[in-house]
C-alpha cells in the first residue's frame, strides 16, 4: 500500500514551498487508494515556535486537504510527534551503539570550530575529523575520561563507512549517488540535549510508520546518503524517494526563500488577503508539476484522478504572483456571491470601512458592491483597494482623467446629469441609466463625450465597473458631491 507523509518542523507558518510538498503527497495518496499521514518534526527545540504546529495544520486544512493520521487523528504507528517518540529512538541508537556502528563523541563546538576553521584555511570543505585518529585504545579511554570530568555531554555520531557508493532512482531526479566520503564525515544521530537528529528519526519513523514513498524538497538531498546508511544499518528497506526542484521567484529570479519580501510567501497572508483555497489549491499543483495538454483549471476531484509524480518537473519551478492571481480570478468568477459578498465583508469591517456588526442594510450595499467587482476579482481585498471612492472624499484626477473633462460639452453634461439625479425618485441603477439617456437627449451628446464625463466626475475613474451600478452604490449625495467638486 503506498502511504507517504507531510512531515513539517513547527518553526513557523505554512510555506507556499511546504504546502507544495504535502499537497503532491496528498495527491499522491488519494490518487493510488494510500494513506496520507502527517508528522511533526519537533526535535530541533530551539527552533521550534508556540502555535507552529497548530498554524500548519489549520492552514493544510484551509488549503482543502485533509490526512488519515497524524497528531490530531492517532492512527496505530503513533504518536505523530517526533517529541514524544523518544522512548522509540533511544534503544535504536543505544543497538546501534552495542554493534560498534555509533559511538560516542565528546568533541566540544570549539573544538569542531577549531576544525572548520582549519579546514577553511586548506581550502577545504567542513568535515567531522575524527576525534580518537590514530589514538590508542588507552588513549582515547583517557581523552574520554577527561572529558567527562569537565562536564562535557557526548552526542552520538553514526560511523560513516569509507569509501563507499549510495546511490538510489529519484523518482524526480533520476539515478543519484554520493561517495560516503563526500557527506561531511561521522554525523550526529543524538543530540547533546538527548534529542535524536533530523537524519536519524526520519529513517526510524519512515520505517515504522510504513513509508512507501518520501516526496519532499530537494534540499534534502543530501540528507538522503546519511538517510540510507542508517536504513543499512538495520538492514530496513528504504522508501523511494522523490526529490521536487526549487522554486524560483519569478519576480527576483532567485530561490523563493522566507528573506524574500518581494512576494508573500505564507499560506495564512493569502487567506487573510482574501484569496480562494480551491484557487490556491490549483495553483499549488502548478509549481513544478504539470498536467498533460493546455488546460491549467482543475478541480481538486481532476487532480486527484490525473496526479501522476512522472510529470514532476526537473527543472526549478516558477512562482509567478500574477499567475496566482490569475487563476484565483478563475474560481472567484465560479464563486456564488454570498460566499464572496462575506469574504468582501471581513475586508472592509478589517480596513474599518463598514462597522463590526454591519446591519442588514449594509450587507445589501456590500453586496451589490461585491457584485460590481466580482468578475475582475482575484482577492476580496482587492475590493477594499479599488472602493477608496465610495468612502472618502473625491480622490484626485490623474492627468489622463482630466484631459476627457476638458472636451468642451462636458460641463454641460455634468450639470444637465446633476440637475436630473437630484430629481430621481428611485434612485437605482435602472433610472440612473434612464437619466443618462435624458442627459443625452436634452445636449445631443452621445458616446465617449457623454460617457466619460459622467465616470469620471462620479467614480473618479476613467475605467471600472458599470457606471449606473457603481453610481447607485455611491448614492445620491455623494454622487452630487463628487459632480460639484469635479464642476468647480
Ligand atoms: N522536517 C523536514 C522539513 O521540514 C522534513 C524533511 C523530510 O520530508 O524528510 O524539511
Amino acid at each position: 500500500q503506498i502511504r507517504v507523509r507531510y512531515a513539517p518542523s513547527p518553526t513557523g507558518h505554512l510555506h507556499i514551498g511546504n504546502a507544495r510538498t504535502a499537497l503532491f503527497n496528498y495527491l499522491f495518496a488519494r490518487h493510488n487508494n494510500g494513506k496520507f499521514i502527517i508528522r511533526i518534526e519537533d526535535t530541533d527545540t530551539k527552533r521550534n515556535v508556540e502555535g507552529g504546529e497548530k498554524s500548519q495544520l489549520t492552514m493544510l486544512k484551509w488549503l482543502g486537504i485533509d490526512w488519515d493520521e497524524g497528531p490530531d487523528k492517532p492512527g496505530d504507528v503513533g504518536p505523530y510527534r517526533q517529541s514524544e517518540r523518544k522512548e522509540i529512538y533511544l534503544p535504536l541508537i543505544q543497538d546501534l551503539l552495542d554493534r560498534g556502528l555509533a559511538y560516542e563523541s565528546y568533541i566540544t563546538e570549539d573544538e569542531l570550530k577549531e576544525q572548520r576553521e582549519a579546514q577553511k584555511a586548506r581550502k577545504e570543505m567542513p568535515h567531522y575529523e575524527d576525534e580518537y585518529a590514530g589514538l590508542s585504545a588507552e588513549e582515547k579511554q583517557a581523552k574520554i575520561d577527561a572529558a567527562k570530568a569537565k562536564g562535557v555531554k557526548p552526542v552520538v555520531r553514526f560511523h560513516v563507512p569509507v569509501h563507499k557508493k549510495y546511490e538510489f532512482e529519484d523518482m524526480v531526479k533520476g539515478h543519484i549517488e554520493f561517495d560516503s566520503d563526500s557527506i561531511g564525515g561521522d554525523f550526529v544521530i543524538l543530540k547533546r540535549d538527548g534529542m535524536p537528529t533530523y537524519n536519524f528519526a526520519v529513517v526510524v519513523d519512515d520505517h515504522l510508520m510504513k513509508i512507501s514513498h518520501v516526496l519532499r524538497g530537494d534540499d534534502h538531498i543530501a540528507n538522503t546518503p546519511k538517510q540510507l546508511m542508517i536504513y543499512e544499518a538495520f538492514n530496513w528497506e528504504p522508501p523511494v524517494f522523490g526529490h521536487m526542484t526549487l522554486i524560483i521567484n519569478t519576480l527576483t529570479g532567485k530561490k523563493l526563500s522566507k528573506r524574500d519580501e518581494s512576494t508573500l510567501q505564507f499560506i495564512e497572508q493569502y487567506r487573510e488577503l482574501g484569496y480562494l483555497p480551491e484557487g490556491m489549491f490549483n495553483f499549488i499543483t502548478l509549481l513544478g508539476w504539470s498536467p498533460v495538454g493546455e488546460d491549467e483549471i482543475f478541480t481538486q476531484k481532476q487532480l486527484i484522478k490525473m496526479f501522476d509524480p512522472n510529470r514532476l518537473s526537473r527543472s526549478p519551478a516558477k512562482f509567478d504572483a500574477k499567475k496566482l492571481e490569475w487563476v484565483n480570478n478563475q474560481y472567484m468568477k465560479k464563486t456564488d456571491d454570498s460566499r464572496v459578498t462575506d469574504l468582501v465583508l471581513y475586508q472592509l469591517i478589517k480596513a474599518g470601512r463598514l462597522p463590526e456588526n454591519p446591519d442588514t442594510k449594509t450587507i445589501e450595499w456590500a453586496r451589490m458592491l461585491t457584485s460590481l467587482y466580482h468578475d475582475q476579482m482575484s482577492y476580496a481585498a482587492q475590493v477594499v483597494e479599488e472602493s477608496d471612492v465610495f468612502f472618502t472624499e473625491p480622490p484626485a484626477l490623474d492627468d489622463d482623467a482630466k484631459k476627457e473633462l476638458a472636451v468642451e460639452s462636458a460641463p454641460t453634461v455634468l450639470q444637465h446629469f446633476a440637475k436630473l439625479v437630484k430629481e430621481i425618485k428611485i434612485f437605482d441603477a435602472t433610472e440612473i441609466n434612464n437619466v443618462i439617456q435624458s442627459v443625452r437627449k436634452e445636449t445631443g451628446v452621445k458616446g465617449r463625450q457623454l460617457y466619460m464625463p459622467i465616470r469620471i466626475a462620479t467614480t473618479r475613474e476613467m475605467h471600472g465597473p458599470q457606471i449606473a451600478e457603481s453610481i447607485e452604490l455611491l448614492g445620491r449625495e455623494k454622487t452630487l458631491h463628487h459632480l460639484e467638486v469635479t464642476l468647480k
